[in-house]
């Protein structure tokens, strides 16, 4: 039990040098020998397993049991193709979701959690799954505990614990203490850290004492597998949609079955045909295909920098109208410059480069409790940490007054750490013969803490008068979106705790530093304005800052548009309701802010997608629709809060994101769409012969051939259709809308209609050749087979070539380029040449009773089936030039 022993044991026991870690040599041995870190899911489904999983469909027992009939009456051609098209179809199942599976499994291996470890005397961060026993690893604030730690040493450090213990509120670490009680519980063990927790607060570092499976979270055999199966929005109204049209069929089945009783045709092909019908009708290759589309969709997204967490928020994606973004780092550049500096009375311009400057005395004093409190370093070019802080470090060494030998003067005793509510960091460190706090932070919060000023050298009550100079001087730098960024000091003689350090303090100054907005962002917004999504900025920086850097990105106009987090809580709920219109920057604002902000956009009816990187942000991101972590800069927690990840922390990339979530949305109703029509078509063809008492156009296996073979790939193909631009110039889709608004529904019957009847009419032609009707008994089976091959041909051509009218509903097929989805035009080529092998080769000619065509008879059946495109592209140039 490593909690009821001394840290130096679990050290000796792992042969590890806590200041140095393992070699990576030893790391290597260490790894093979243990393991990868990693714990092991639920076993994954075989290929065969995945194959019968696919076979129990309530269709597929019907077409079996269709399969046993036709054997006993001695049809086994028949028998036949409905097995081979069962199998068919369930291995394009089993392909489909196999290549969704990979494609988020690859996605989920890119968000493994990394770790900080150290090996060969440097503190490295690696993936989570090679850490090894005994390794030693570094915890910080927002970090992902990634192996059980018996802790070494420890710095306020809380962490929460929940996925282990259900306890949601951090639990307070302590390396030193030794746990004499070999019985005490999990939560209890405050010099333990556990794989699958959080670092909530605070600093740690802890020795590997357990990896994969041997861990605590290990040992509890229900291993949390993500919620990938989770179906989305659109997946779950589908499936309902499916199971409506899947009774309707059936109920129309029974129907010509029973009126073919009246009719007294050969009842067992009416059965068959029946039967067939229903797998016709029934879309159930849907879910799949939108899978897989999905699927595709989110390895796309990754490529553009936007990781998917989970499926619904593509949809989603598509319906945001408000993105509330940070300002730093995902608007700007996040490479900050000290440009100037103020102590009382005096504004210095800190040039862009050079060294050994002059700095007056109060200046030095500045930029020494600057560089004192911060954790940044700035060697050799190279620099680590917070970019605000490596900017004031960077301004240490211009003025000689370098990082490294400060710090090795002026030993850190102790600290609190920045956290975005008080928006301070404070540092106590060793002076002389006594000790000195440093604080920086934001500016207006310091003068409130502090009750004198340092002034040529001499410290001074600070006057109301003295405030308002300062916040002046403030102001005029935010004004021109500087970061600003204030400093104190107070003497000590003995060693404060926390809670003493941010009291009494001695104002010295403050300095300005710019973070130049990101380039491509300004074109980002107004692409996003065009697209009727209402970009907001929410920023803990100072309100003339957030505002100058918003009115240059073409956020906001004046500065009426901003509010800060203190001038919200004056409001009153129902007052802040009825004005969050009105603002586009939230200023000096904190986490709990942000939940305030997105609660108050959802009761407007908005779709919103927050940003957030801090251990804090976890609750605006879970609140939000889409809540959107930093990749770069954020922690563990806001990651694992989120729905996406962006891997640039760029705002751009949110912009895209929604663009893709838009295309992807547009493409699933695409083919959905198409599947559809092409289904209502084989319905209205066999529904209108049997309800006329004409010969049926269709053989059950034509049916089955078409629906499960001929119109699958277009409507994949549909579904991967290349972006469309114009996306961007459109208002969101309101999330409520049905998946057959704007007329959509009405396209599909129409599709429908004009595929069934066209079929209806190539049958016609086919016995018209002959000299028969369709109102004709007794046709000769050589007239009814030729007259069947136009009918099926024509059945599948039309749906081919209707599949490239689909791409868009307003622009012609010449407009968004006629090769442009090399897939779709790939799949109505292999659509064609299955077509002419199915009715050419002999044996399947034979099989499928159908016969070889002349190039006569082709020509006509290729006319017939460019009807539906024809007409449908017709349709589009008419609202075209009528909607112009
Ligand atoms: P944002 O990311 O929206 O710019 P932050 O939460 O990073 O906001 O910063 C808010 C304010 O906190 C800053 O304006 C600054 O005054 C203060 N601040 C930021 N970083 C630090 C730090 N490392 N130490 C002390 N104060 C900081
Ligand atoms: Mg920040």
């Amino acid at each position: 039990m490593w909690f009821s022993k001394a840290p130096e044991q679990a050290l000796n026991e792992f042969t590890v040098n806590p200041a140095t870690g393992l070699t990576t040599e030893e790391a290597k041995a260490r790894l093979a020998k243990y393991g990868e870190n990693k714990l092991k899911g639920k076993p994954k489904k075989g290929l065969i397993a995945l194959f019968f999983t696919h076979l129990q469909d309530m269709l597929i027992y019907v077409l079996l049991g269709a399969a046993v009939i036709t054997v006993f009456i001695g049809e086994y051609v028949d028998a036949v193709i409905i097995l081979l098209v069962v199998v068919l179809n369930a291995v394009i199942g089993v392909v489909q979701e196999y290549k969704a599976e990979k494609a988020i499994e690859a996605l989920q291996d890119m968000t493994t959690p990394r770790a900080l470890v150290k090996r060969d005397g440097e503190v490295r961060e690696i993936n989570s799954e090679e850490i090894v026993p005994g390794d030693i690893i570094v915890l910080d604030a927002g970090r992902f505990v990634p192996a059980d730690l018996r802790l070494i040493d420890s710095a306020n450090l809380k962490i929460e614990e929940s996925s282990l213990t259900g306890e949601s509120v951090p639990s307070e670490k302590n390396a030193n203490a030794i746990h004499e009680n070999s019985k005490t519980p999990i939560g209890d063990q405050s010099n333990m850290a556990f794989m699958s927790t959080l670092a909530t607060y605070g600093r740690g570092e802890g020795v590997v004492v357990a990896t994969a499976m041997a861990t605590e979270i290990g040992r509890i055999a229900t291993i949390l597998d993500e919620d990938i199966e989770e179906m989305t929005p659109l997946q779950k109204r589908l499936d309902e949609l499916g199971k409506i049209l899947g009774f309707l069929a059936i109920g129309i089945c029974v129907l010509i079955f029973i009126i073919a009783l009246f009719q007294q045709r050969d009842l067992f092909e009416m059965f068959i045909t029946a039967i067939s019908l229903a797998v016709a009708a029934i879309p159930e290759g849907l879910p799949a295909i939108v899978a897989i589309v999905l699927a595709l969709g989110v390895t796309r997204m990754s490529k553009i920098n936007a990781i998917v967490k989970k499926l619904p928020a593509v949809e989603s994606l598509g319906s945001v109208n408000i993105i509330c973004s940070d300002k730093t780092g995902t608007l700007t550049q996040n490479k900050m410059t000290v440009v100037k500096l103020y102590t009382f009375g005096n504004v210095k311009d800190i040039p862009a480069a050079g060294t050994g400057l002059e700095a007056g005395q109060d200046e030095q004093e500045l930029i020494k409790s600057f560089v004192l409190c911060s954790d940044a370093t700035y060697e050799n070019g190279q620099s680590t940490g917070d970019p605000t802080e490596v900017a004031l470090v960077v301004l240490g060494e211009k003025y000689d007054l370098a990082r490294r030998t400060l710090h090795a003067e002026y030993k850190r005793v102790g600290e609190k750490p920045f956290d975005s509510e008080r928006k301070l960091m404070s540092t106590l460190n060793k002076e002389e013969n006594a000790y000195r706090v440093h604080t920086k932070g934001a500016i207006d919060n310091i003068l409130e803490l502090s009750t004198t000023a340092l002034v040529n050298g001499r410290i001074v009550p600070l006057t109301a008068e003295m405030k308002a100079t300062y916040l002046k001087v403030a102001e005029e730098m935010s004004d021109h979106a500087l970061r600003v960024l204030g400093a104190a000091f107070k003497n000590t003689d003995r060693k404060l705790e926390q809670a003493d350090m941010e009291t009494d303090l001695t104002v010295i100054g403050l300095v300005g530093m710019i973070d130049p907005p990101r380039i491509e962002v300004r074109d980002s917004i107004h692409e996003a304005i065009n697209a009727g999504i209402t970009p907001i900025m929410i920023t803990g920086d100072h309100k003339n800052t957030a505002v100058a850097i918003a009115r240059e990105l073409g956020i906001a106009t004046s500065i009426e548009q901003s509010i800060t987090g203190a001038e919200l809580d004056q409001l009153s709920e129902e007052e802040f309701l009825s004005k969050i219109n009105n603002y586009r920057v939230f200023a000096r604002v904190s986490p709990e802010h942000k939940v305030k902000i997105v609660k108050a956009y959802q009761a407007h009816g908005n779709v919103v997608s927050m940003t957030g990187d801090g251990v804090n942000d976890a609750p605006s991101l879970k609140n939000a629709d889409i809540g959107v972590a930093m990749g770069i800069t954020g922690t563990d927690v806001a990651k694992g809060a989120s729905d996406m990840i962006l891997t640039d922390d760029n705002f751009t990339t949110i912009v895209h994101a929604i663009e893709e979530g838009r295309n992807i949305y547009n493409n699933i109703k695409k083919s959905v769409i198409f599947l559809l029509s092409c289904n209502l078509g084989e319905v209205v063809a066999i529904f209108v012969s049997v309800l006329c008492y004409w010969p049926l156009p269709l053989m059950a296996t034509h049916l089955l051939w078409i629906n499960l073979i001929t119109d699958t790939l277009p409507a994949i193909a549909l579904g991967i259709d290349p972006g469309n631009k114009d996306v961007m110039k459109k208002k969101p889709r309101d999330p409520k809308e049905s998946f057959f608004a704007n007329g959509d529904g009405f396209r599909a019957v129409m599709g429908g209609l004009l595929i069934g009847s066209l079929t209806l009419a190539a049958f016609y032609f086919g016995l018209r050749e002959y000299g028969y009707s369709l109102g004709s008994r007794s046709i000769p089976d050589e007239v009814l087979t030729y007259a069947r091959t136009m009918a099926f041909v024509v059945l599948a051509g039309s749906q081919l070539f209707y599949s490239l009218a689909m791409r868009d509903p307003d622009k012609s097929i010449f407009q968004i380029g006629l090769f442009s989805n090399k897939f779709l035009i790939g799949a109505i080529l292999v659509g064609f040449i299955l077509q002419f092998a199915v009715i050419s080769v002999p044996f399947l000619a034979a099989a499928f009773k159908v016969q070889m065509l002349s190039a006569h008879d082709w020509g006509l059946v290729i006319l017939f089936s460019l009807v539906p495109l024809v007409l449908k592209e017709s349709s589009k140039l008419f609202t075209r030039t009528s909607g112009n």
